[in-house]
């Protein structure tokens, strides 16, 4: 990795391997050979009250080298771009797959490694922009944040990512994808007395352009967040009793990340993760049967939602992403398991097999995981219930390994009583079990509550592999949730 100014940048970054010619020129008696080269130049500008804190680039590149020898794959990766180096590294692959081959989980065949051809390129409207433009619209937006003597501190970011791999195999797949990531954080610190409280624009990230940092829209967005947070200082305490709970799509964001997707990792399930992220609730006996929740929690795998983060063409083993239902009216049908892990376990899956860079061997990730849309306005939620509250932004998380008993707690709530919104509470949690939970869904908003969300960073993996999702849903309503107050 390499820290270098804009200048020097276009000069390596231009830089283009050959895969056709590096493959070519590997040199060993493997049963499949893959190259996966990834370039990523990421970008970040950050002000905090009104300083400037960070204004880099950081270039990242190298190649994955990825062999199959009796039955067992094998991974070298390398940043030196040379062809030497590769054929080097490809050796390298072939003797651990080698020796690791006589303690194989599983005999693999280069069927999960299937022929693709193609290419993605993710949308945006604008490319660039001045780099006087973006900080103009940052400090203004830090201003904005600051709008009030009662704010003690705030931050305006922006993360650009230029992503683009490249992939080549002995079985004729060879296809290109080309990202551009955006990242906003907007954030602002309010203080009275010991009364600290924090509101954040941080978890929408997406596939799009500079648009995304349009000074209009980005100050707007901060005005709410100043005005939250200093509302909240005086907000009474939230109660603690059981009533209905409603949540804004940015937590259910973390909702269906936390208590659906890493649950449903094959992988997980399998035990592969049982050392570092954990293991699952949910057996293999369970898919085709389980009712996970009521009959209008619909949960998809969508990588077709163009702007949405974790889009993409084909994952890392080659396989072509198409959207599936993962639950479909409250029952759970096919798990989060690339090629590898539906061998194994025998479960349908989807296109999911990804490393978070070149010097990664992909596992099973979430990518986009959503909650599709029901027929409910917003109106119609809120009027349904007669004592409730309704939360929004992610604060905190806790969750035990086995992805069931959970405890979240949001920046934002507003009390509910007889069909009206009322008044703004502060330190709002709740708590549940994974499956009750979701079986206690009510009502699914429409497509107008119905938001894209993502996040950079979902860890997972020995060694750590930091991976973009993407979670889009509507506002949903759930039945008698423990409710609790507390910072
Ligand atoms: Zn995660």
């Amino acid at each position: 990795m390499l820290i270098l100014t804009s200048a020097s940048i276009k000069k390596i970054y231009g830089k283009i391997m050959n895969l056709k010619k590096a493959l070519e020129n590997i040199n060993i008696q493997a049963d499949w050979i893959g190259l996966r080269e990834v370039k990523e130049s990421t970008t970040y500008r950050i002000i905090r009250d009104l300083n400037p804190e960070s204004n880099n680039t950081v270039l990242d590149h190298g190649i994955m080298v990825e062999v199959l020898v009796n039955g067992q794959f094998g991974y070298f990766a390398t940043n030196n771009m040379s062809y030497d180096a590769i054929n080097q590294a490809a050796k390298n692959a072939y003797t651990q797959a080698l020796n690791a081959s006589k303690y194989s989980l599983y005999p693999f065949t280069k069927s999960v490694r299937p022929k693709s051809v193609g290419k993605y390129q993710s949308p945006y409207q604008k490319k660039n922009i001045p780099l006087d433009e973006l900080m103009e619209t940052l400090i203004n937006s830090n201003k904005v944040l600051r709008g009030s003597k009662k704010i003690v501190s705030a931050i305006s970011m922006a993360r650009i990512v230029d992503m683009e791999m490249n992939f080549i195999s002995t079985n004729g797949s060879e296809f290109s994808q080309n990202f551009m990531y955006v990242g906003p954080g907007f954030r602002a610190i309010a203080q009275d007395g010991n009364i600290v409280q924090s509101r954040s624009y941080t978890d929408q990230c997406m596939q799009a352009g500079m648009e995304v940092f349009e000074q209009e829209r980005v100050l707007s967005k901060c005005e709410t967040i100043c005005k939250d947070a200093v509302e909240l200082l005086s907000a009474d305490e939230c109660p603690t009793e059981k009533m209905d709970l409603v949540l804004h799509s940015d937590q259910m964001l973390l909702q269906i990340h936390e208590s659906i997707g890493h649950a449903l990792e094959v992988d997980r399930i399998l035990g592969d993760e049982r050392n570092y992220a954990g293991w699952s609730f949910v057996n293999l006996e369970d898919f085709g049967k389980l009712k996970y929740g009521s009959d209008i929690m619909n949960i998809t795998f969508d990588p077709t939602i163009p702007e949405e983060f974790a889009s993409y063409g084909f994952d890392d083993s080659g396989l072509k992403a198409t959207k599936e239902f993962i639950i479909k009216d409250g029952v759970l049908l096919r798990g989060l398991g690339g090629l590898e892990s539906q061998e194994r376990s025998n479960i349908d899956g989807v296109a999911n097999f990804r490393a978070c860079s070149w010097n990664r061997a992909p596992i099973d990730r979430m990518a986009n995981l959503n909650l599709e849309p029901g027929d409910s306005s917003f109106d119609e939620i809120i009027s349904s219930v007669e004592k409730g509250i309704y939360m929004q932004t992610n604060r905190s998380w806790s969750i035990d390994d086995f992805r069931n008993k959970f405890q979240f707690g949001c920046e934002y709530a507003q009390l509910i009583e007889n069909g009206q919104i009322t008044k703004t509470v502060k330190n709002p949690n709740y708590r549940a079990v994974s499956t009750p939970f979701w079986n206690s869904l009510k009502m699914v908003g429409n497509q107008d509550t119905f938001d894209v969300y993502g996040t950079p960073y979902c860890g997972k993996g020995e060694p750590n592999q930091g991976v973009r999702v993407g979670h889009a849903s509507p506002t949903c309503l759930f039945n008698n949730i423990e409710i609790f107050g507390g910072a």
